[in-house]
């Protein structure tokens, strides 16, 4: 082990480890591409998109391009009482590309707090209607918002953090997760489930909150738009806000810009984030609808949430061109391929002794295994393979830069079949 790494391993926490026992770490020195460089001179296709963000790759001219040129210009300043054309660029364009009810933004640092802005948000919604008592939320089992307080507090009760922050989270209402999966006749019991929930709750209920048809981190799990659809017809229905968290889903993922298109559902707020900086820095948006802005803005009401690098001016600049390359590649192409060939190739290891299931869904392709893996173990093999694949529990699953080649796939498939027969 270097010495850097040694440092590393003693005295920096990384995701969701632990100090005195850390899983084992790998020092990148560059990347470009699809291709991740190693201290030691290897290189790894990436499977993971760095967290699912990175859709054009690495090291891409045109992006580099948009922050070397807002660097010389101005590369931060706050955003209360000053704006920038970086961001007003961007918030226009998110406003034109996302469902058109859409109509105001609000730019923040990282996906957990666009969570809790959009919490804030219905919360502050209902307040000033004089129903303070619309104060919980409803969400599904098996989610994932963010690390934040408000954000886990609606992530999975039981694989979320509840058991760790228990006196502390507010308590929302939990339905089960609906097993319909896409192309499936929607379950009874799924429908079932969603109404009784609403009809009981409603009036305590400020929003529903989802993530629309891909649930990530937790489970990565895919289910039908049909299901979608109902929420949105109950909210509207029952009075109570729909918000969609689009953060692992925006920017062509599952084959529409924004998955809520599969169900032609358009949410009173959305929430963005991961890829809209094409991986590059941090920044999201909370997203609402006139009646939600107008509401919280009433009789003197002001949204209360202001972080010092809001709107950053490097970071809305390289969103900006971001979407634009994404708007001018032949995306729908690649993500139809990339779901194509996972499909194809996953599906050969759905007998294996070690799989429970293989599923796919737009340019996401999760293998799931029997019993949960050693990740570290796993990991190793992953890399020995050439490839970079990083596992959590049961799941084993790819979600690479958009512009992957067909035989970098194909290696990051034959990968995970050295996996499973490793196990
Ligand atoms: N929501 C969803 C659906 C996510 O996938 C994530 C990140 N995995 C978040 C929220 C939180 O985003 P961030 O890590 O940027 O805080």
């Amino acid at each position: 082990m270097t010495d850097s790494l040694d440092f590393d391993r003693r005295h920096i926490w990384h995701a969701y480890t632990s100090i005195t026992d850390p899983l084992p770490t790998w020092e990148v020195v560059s990347a470009e591409g699809v291709r991740i460089k190693l201290g030691d001179g290897r290189e790894l296709i990436d499977g993971m998109a760095s967290w699912w963000c990175m859709i054009h790759g690495y090291n891409h001219p045109k992006l580099n391009a948009a922050i070397e040129t807002q660097l010389h210009k101005v590369a931060h300043v706050m955003f209360g009482g000053l704006s920038h054309e970086p961001a007003i660029s961007l918030a226009r364009e998110l406003i034109r590309i996302t469902p058109d009810t859409l109509q105001h933004v609000f730019l923040s640092d990282s996906g957990s707090v666009s969570v809790e802005v959009a919490i804030k948000m219905a919360m502050q919604f209902w307040w000033a209607q004089g129903r303070p008592e619309k104060n919980r939320l409803l969400t599904i089992r098996g989610g994932y918002h963010g690390d934040t307080f408000a954000a886990m507090s609606v992530c999975d009760p039981i694989s979320g953090m509840h058991e760790h922050f228990r006196e502390l989270l507010p308590q929302h209402v939990f339905v089960d997760r609906p097993l319909t999966r896409p192309g499936e006749d929607l379950h009874k019991t799924d429908a079932e489930g969603i109404e009784r929930a609403l009809s009981k709750h409603h009036r305590e209920v400020a929003a529903v909150i989802l993530e629309p048809i891909v649930q990530g981190a937790g489970g990565m799990w895919f289910y039908s738009p049909e299901y979608l659809q109902l929420v949105a017809d109950l909210c509207e229905s029952f009075d109570v806000l729909l918000i969609l968290d689009e953060i692992a889903t925006g920017f062509g993922r599952t084959g529409c810009l924004f998955a809520c298109e599969h169900a032609g559902v358009a949410p009173d707020i959305m929430c963005l984030g991961k890829a809209m900086t094409g991986g590059y820095l941090s920044q999201a948006a909370t997203l609402t609808t006139t009646r939600v802005a107008d509401g919280i803005s009433a009789d003197g009401g002001v949204l209360m949430h202001g972080p010092t690098f809001m709107a950053n001016p490097l970071a809305c600049a390289v969103a900006g061109e971001s979407i634009k390359l994404l708007l001018s590649s032949p995306w729908q192409k690649r993500v139809a391929d990339i779901e194509e060939q996972l499909n194809r190739e996953l599906l050969m290891y759905q007998n294996h002794h070690a799989v429970s299931d293989v599923r796919g869904f737009g340019a996401i392709g999760v293998v799931q295994t029997k019993v949960p893996v050693p990740v570290a173990a796993l990991q190793q093999i992953f890399i020995d393979a050439g490839v970079w694949i990083r596992p959590f529990n049961d799941l084993i699953y790819v979600m690479p830069p958009l512009i992957i080649a067909s035989d970098d796939l194909t290696q990051l498939t034959s990968a995970i079949g050295t996996a499973l027969d490793s196990l």
